[in-house]
C-alpha cells in the first residue's frame, strides 16, 4: 500500500542549501518520490512511498525540533503519485509576493476541519478560496468567494475585492493550508480583523470532516491530478470544455504548447482527439490521443540520487 504525504512548515532554516542536501539524502535512502521545496522560511512538500517508507520519513522529520508544528496530511494511494524526486531550494516555500510575512509570528486563526464546518455557513462569515482559477473551477466550497487568480502571487492585487466583507469573519482555505498562512497574514496586515484559516486545507477537511459541501474535486499537484474529498454530498461542478455538460474527467490538452488542464467528456475527447479546441486539434505538434488525456513524462534514465550535490556513481 502506498501513501501520499502533504505537509509544510514555516520555520527558519539557517542554511537551506545544506538542509536540502541532507533532506535529499534522507528521501533517496527512503526511496520516496515527490516534490519538496526548501527555503530560509521553511519546508513545503508532497511525496509518495510505501506506508513503511512514509512512516519512516514522518518520524525523521518530526524528530527535528524545528518541525514541531508541522502536520502531515496522509492519503492512501494505489501507487507512487510521482515519477521522480525533486528537492529544491527556492526563495519562498510558496511563490508569492509576500516574502516579508512571517506566518509563525502572525497569521489568521487556525480552524480545525470541524470548526470550519461549524462556522462556514453563518451570516457573518465569508469563505474565501485563495487558490488559482483552474483549481477552483474543478472544485470548491459551495458558498466560496473566488478571486480570479491565475497565480497566488496576484493575491494582494485581488484583496480589494474583499474590502466589502471587512466587517465579517473571513475564512480562507486552500489545498493543504500553506497558502492560507500567508494569505491570512496579509489580510491582517491590511487591517482585516477577523481572519481565520482552514488548517490543513481541503485535504484535511476531506479526511476529517467527510468533505461536506465541497463541490467537485480537489486539484492536486501530482499524477493523480484531482482527488475526491466529499463523501457526504458530492456534486460535479466542472463542465466539459467543448459541450459544457457536467464532466469530472480532467485531461491535459493534447497540444503540448497549450497543455491546458481542462475537463472534457469522453465524447468530446474522441471528437477533438484530446485537444481543448479546434485550434489545438489542428496544431502540428499535437500529441496522439490514447483515450486518457494524460501524457506522463518519460522517466527513462532517471536516477533519484542525481540531484544530490555529493552524488558520485
Ligand atoms: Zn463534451
Ligand atoms: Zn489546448
Amino acid at each position: 500500500m502506498y501513501q501520499v504525504l502533504l505537509y509544510y512548515c514555516y520555520t527558519p532554516l539557517d542554511d537551506p542549501e545544506q538542509f536540502r542536501d541532507e533532506h535529499h539524502r534522507l528521501c533517496v535512502a527512503l526511496d520516496l518520490r515527490g516534490r519538496i521545496i526548501v527555503a530560509g522560511e521553511g519546508l513545503n512538500g508532497t511525496v509518495s512511498g510505501t506506508a513503511a517508507q512514509c512512516a519512516a520519513y514522518m518520524a525523521a522529520v518530526k524528530a527535528d525540533p524545528r518541525f514541531a508544528a508541522l502536520e502531515f496530511k496522509v492519503d492512501a494511494a494505489e501507487q507512487h503519485a510521482f515519477q521522480k524526486l525533486h528537492v529544491r531550494v527556492k526563495p519562498e516555500i510558496v511563490h508569492s509576493s509576500l516574502a516579508h510575512l512571517r506566518p509563525q509570528e502572525r497569521t489568521g486563526q487556525h480552524l480545525s476541519p470541524q470548526e470550519f464546518k461549524a462556522l462556514k455557513d453563518r451570516d457573518d462569515v465569508v469563505v474565501v478560496d485563495v487558490r488559482s482559477d483552474y483549481e477552483y473551477n474543478l472544485g470548491r466550497f459551495r458558498n466560496a468567494v473566488t478571486l480570479d487568480l491565475e497565480n497566488f502571487r496576484d493575491f494582494p492585487a485581488r484583496v480589494e475585492q474583499l474590502k466589502q466583507f471587512k466587517d465579517k469573519k473571513i475564512l480562507t482555505y486552500c489545498t493543504g493550508g500553506v497558502k492560507c498562512e500567508k494569505a491570512s497574514a496579509y489580510l491582517l496586515e491590511q487591517g482585516f480583523e477577523n481572519v481565520y484559516q482552514l488548517h490543513g486545507g481541503i485535504i484535511k477537511y476531506g479526511l476529517e470532516a467527510g468533505g461536506e459541501d465541497f463541490d467537485g474535486q480537489c486539484y492536486v499537484f501530482d499524477n493523480r491530478v484531482a482527488v475526491d474529498v466529499n463523501r457526504v454530498n458530492p456534486r460535479v461542478i466542472s463542465r466539459c470544455c467543448a459541450c459544457r455538460e457536467p464532466s469530472a474527467r480532467l485531461i491535459n490538452c493534447a497540444n503540448p504548447h497549450c497543455n491546458a488542464h481542462v475537463a472534457q467528456c469522453e465524447t468530446c475527447g474522441q471528437a477533438l482527439q484530446g485537444a481543448c479546441s479546434d485550434a489545438c486539434l489542428a496544431h502540428p505538434e499535437k500529441r496522439p490521443y490514447d483515450g486518457t488525456g494524460a501524457y506522463p513524462k518519460a522517466s527513462n534514465h532517471y536516477h533519484p540520487a542525481q540531484g544530490l550535490a555529493s552524488f558520485r556513481l
